[in-house]
C-alpha cells in the first residue's frame, strides 16, 4: 500500500517536471553523420537530451525531408526519421528543436560515400581468417591502459581483468599476421565496454561483449579514427577486416541502458529471467513457448540486458548502427555473436539490409548449435517449416570442429575417430553452401586446440592439416601458431601473447622469440609454427582448396583420404591417424589416381610414385599435389 503510494506520488512531481522543464543542450545525436545515397534512403536519428522529446524538429536542405518525429515514454529522447532522397548531396544542415521561446540547433552532416578496391570485400573460403581478442594480442600504447574516467584499468596478475593490448599492438603486428599467411583478421569486439567489474564472479569486460556505447570504439584500445586507420593498413596489406557484432545484448552501463528509452527497449529480467542457451527451440518443432520465451528473451548474464529487437524504433537503430560501421571503417565482414538469440525475424531482415547495400560484402552468425541440421538451418535458403529465410551466408561450424576435436581423441571404429570427420561431413547435404562455414579447431570461448588434443603436437597438426585442405573459411586463434594452451576457462583460453608486452622476456613474434619459447616449454614451436604457415601459405595460392570439389573415402584402419579437384588439378589428402606404419594400397582411389603418376607432399617436399602402395608414418598427413 505504501509502495503504490510512493509511485502514485512520484510520477505526480515527474508528470510535473516535464510540463515545466526546459530545453537543456542536446547531449547526442545518432548516428553522429550519415552518408548521401544509400539505397535505403530512409534514415532514423535518435536525439538525446534533457526534455527533448516534447520540443518540436524542423529542417531545412534540398533532397531530405522530415518524414515524421517519433517522442517515446522517456522525455529525454526524440527520433526523427529523415528521408535522404537520391537528390540530396553531401553537406550539412541544420536541425532545429524549438519548445516555447527555447530553440536548439544541431548542424548535421551527410558524407559522400567511398568506393575503393580494397573495402567491403566480402571473405570466403579462399581466405585464412586470424582470430584475436584486442586486448590481450599486444599493448601497443602503455599510455591508453588506464583513461581518467573509464571503470576499469590494467591488471596484469589478475586472470580476468583487462590487460592493456590495442589497436596500436594490432597495427604493429599486421606484418607478422601477413608473414603467418592470413588473409582476413577477425577481432573480437573492439566497443566502449565501460563495465563495472566482479572478478571474483568472472565479470571482467576485456572481451568486449558488454558494449556501453555501439558508436565508439574503447578508448582503452583506441580511438575510432586509429581504427578506421589499423583496418585501411591492413586491407592495403592484402588482409580484410571482420567486425565483432552483438546485437542480443548490451552491458548494463550503456548509456541508453542506463536512461530506457522505453520500457520494451530491453526484455524484463524480473518476468524472463536468463536465457536457457537452448536454441534448439528455436526450430524445435516440439518447442514450448516457455523455453522458447526464455531462450529469446532471457538475458545473456546479469551484466547483459537482452534488447528487444521487435521495438521497431531500436531494430532501426541497430541495422542503422551496422551500416554506420560498415562505411565508416570498410570493413569487409561481420561476425555476428550470439545469432541465434535475437528474434529471428529481426536477424532475417537486419541481414537482408546489410547485403542489400553492400552485396559483396560477408556475415557470419555465430551459430552453437548441436548438430548439422540445427547448424544448417540458419544459413541462407534453408527450406523452413514456415518459409524464414535467415539471409544468413556463413554459419560458425560448431559440427566440424566437434568431429575434428572427438575424431583426434578417440578410439577409431566404425564411426569415430577420423570415421567422425568423414560422417560429419557427409551431412553437409543439409547445407546450402557449406564452403561458406567458417570452419575452426578453437576460438576464444573454446579449450585451446593443443589442450584438447591432450598437448600431442602430432594430433594438433593433423587437425591443422585438415582444416586447411578441407571444405570451408579456416579460423585461425591467435597462439595456435605457437601452440598457445588453455582450458576451458575464460581467462585460460585468452592469455596475452608473449612479445606483446613491453619487457616480456619472450617475443614469440620473432623466429628468435619462438625458438626460446619451445625450448622453455620443451614443444616443438618453430617446427609447428612453419607448418602451419607453410600450408596457409600454400593454400592461399591453391584455387582447388577455395572453390574445388571435396571427394572422400570411408576411412579405413584410421586412414582418411580425400581429394580436392577442379578441372585443372587434383590434391590428395591422405592422414593417417594411428600411431603405426601403414601401407596404403591405391586402387581404391583409381577414380581419381589413373590420371597420375606421383604426388609431391607440399609440406615436406617429399615426392611419392603412386604406382605402388603408399607407405604412411604414423600420425603423419600428406598433402599431395598430384601430377601426370
Ligand atoms: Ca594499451
Amino acid at each position: 500500500m505504501i509502495k503504490r503510494f510512493l509511485l502514485t506520488t512520484c510520477f505526480i512531481l515527474f508528470t510535473a517536471g516535464v510540463i515545466h522543464a526546459q530545453l537543456a543542450d542536446i547531449e547526442r545525436v545518432e548516428p553522429e553523420f550519415w552518408w548521401a545515397g544509400f539505397h535505403e534512403t530512409e534514415l532514423q536519428l535518435l536525439v538525446y537530451g534533457d526534455n527533448i522529446g516534447s520540443s518540436r524538429a524542423s529542417l531545412n536542405y534540398p533532397g531530405v525531408t522530415l518524414k515524421q518525429v517519433i517522442s517515446v515514454e522517456n522525455p529525454n529522447y526524440l527520433f526523427l526519421y529523415l528521408d535522404v532522397t537520391d537528390e540530396a548531396e553531401p553537406g550539412t544542415f541544420t536541425i532545429i528543436f524549438k519548445k516555447g521561446d527555447r530553440v536548439l540547433t544541431h548542424e548535421y552532416t551527410l558524407l559522400e560515400r567511398e568506393f575503393s578496391s580494397t573495402r567491403h570485400q566480402g571473405f570466403d573460403s579462399s581466405d585464412v581468417i586470424y582470430l584475436l581478442m584486442p586486448d590481450r594480442f599486444a599493448n601497443g600504447d602503455p599510455t591508453n591502459d588506464e583513461i581518467p574516467g573509464m571503470i576499469e584499468g590494467v591488471d596484469m596478475d589478475e586472470p580476468f581483468a583487462r590487460k592493456g593490448g590495442d589497436i596500436k599492438g594490432i597495427s604493429d603486428n599486421l606484418e607478422y599476421i601477413k608473414d603467418l599467411g592470413m588473409t582476413a583478421i577477425w577481432l573480437n569486439p573492439t566497443f566502449e565496454n565501460d563495465m563495472p567489474y566482479n572478478y571474483e564472479i568472472g565479470a571482467g569486460f576485456y572481451h568486449g561483449y558488454a558494449a556501453t556505447d555501439m558508436y565508439k570504439v574503447d578508448r582503452r584500445f583506441g580511438t575510432n579514427e586509429e581504427f578506421v586507420a589499423m583496418i585501411q593498413k591492413s586491407q592495403e596489406m592484402g588482409m580484410k577486416v571482420i567486425m565483432d557484432k552483438i546485437h542480443n545484448h548490451v552491458g548494463t552501463h550503456h548509456w541508453f541502458i542506463k536512461d530506457l528509452p522505453m520500457a520494451d527497449w530491453i526484455h524484463d529480467q524480473a518476468v524472463v529471467g536468463n536465457t536457457n542457451y537452448r536454441t534448439d527451440t528455436i526450430m524445435d518443432p516440439y518447442a514450448s513457448q516457455a523455453d522458447f520465451n526464455s531462450t529469446v528473451k532471457g538475458w545473456f548474464v546479469d551484466e547483459m540486458p537482452d534488447l528487444n529487437q521487435r521495438n521497431p524504433l531500436l531494430a532501426d537503430y541497430l541495422i542503422q548502427n551496422t551500416i554506420w560501421w560498415i562505411e565508416y571503417s570498410g570493413i569487409d565482414g561481420i561476425r555476428m555473436d550470439t545469432h541465434p538469440y535475437p528474434y529471428q525475424d529481426y536477424m532475417a531482415e537486419w541481414t537482408r539490409r546489410v547485403l542489400e547495400e553492400y552485396p559483396d560484402f560477408n556475415i557470419v552468425g555465430e551459430v552453437w548449435m548441436q548438430n548439422v541440421a540445427t547448424t544448417a538451418w540458419w544459413q541462407y535458403d534453408f527450406p523452413t517449416a514456415s518459409g524464414y529465410n535467415s539471409y544468413l551466408p556463413s554459419v560458425t561450424d560448431f559440427p566440424l570442429y566437434r568431429a575434428i576435436v572427438s575424431g583426434l581423441n578417440e578410439e577409431p571404429g566404425w564411426d569415430t575417430g577420423l570415421a567422425r570427420i568423414f560422417y560429419t561431413l557427409g551431412q553437409d547435404f543439409l547445407y546450402t553452401d557449406p564452403f561458406l562455414n567458417v570452419i575452426f579447431v578453437d576460438n576464444h570461448d573454446l579449450t585451446r586446440f593443443m589442450t584438447s588434443v591432450g598437448e600431442d603436437y602430432e594430433k594438433y597438426k593433423l587437425g591443422l592439416a585438415m582444416l586447411l585442405t578441407t571444405r570451408g573459411i579456416p579460423q585461425i586463434y591467435y597462439g595456435t601458431e605457437i601452440m598457445k594452451m588453455g582450458g576451458a576457462n575464460d581467462p585460460d583460453k585468452r592469455r596475452i601473447f608473449p612479445g606483446g608486452w613491453p619487457g616480456d622476456e619472450i617475443n614469440a613474434f620473432t623466429a628468435e622469440g619462438r625458438e626460446k619459447l619451445g625450448q622453455k616449454r620443451n614443444l616443438p614451436i618453430p617446427e609447428v609454427f612453419e607448418y602451419l604457415r607453410t600450408i596457409v601459405h600454400w593454400r592461399n595460392g591453391k584455387e582447388v582448396i577455395h572453390t574445388g570439389d571435396l571427394t572422400h573415402f570411408i576411412p579405413e584402419n584410421n586412414v582418411y583420404v580425400y581429394f580436392r579437384h577442379n578441372e585443372d588439378e587434383t590434391v590428395m589428402v591422405v592422414v593417417n591417424g594411428s600411431t603405426g606404419d601403414y601401407s596404403l594400397s591405391l586402387g581404391r582411389f583409381d577414380e581419381f589416381l589413373y590420371r597420375y603418376s606421383s604426388g609431391t607432399d607440399i609440406i615436406s617436399g617429399d615426392e611419392f610414385e603412386l604406382d605402388s602402395n603408399l607407405l604412411l608414418d604414423g600420425m603423419r598427413a600428406y598433402i599431395l599435389e598430384l601430377s601426370r
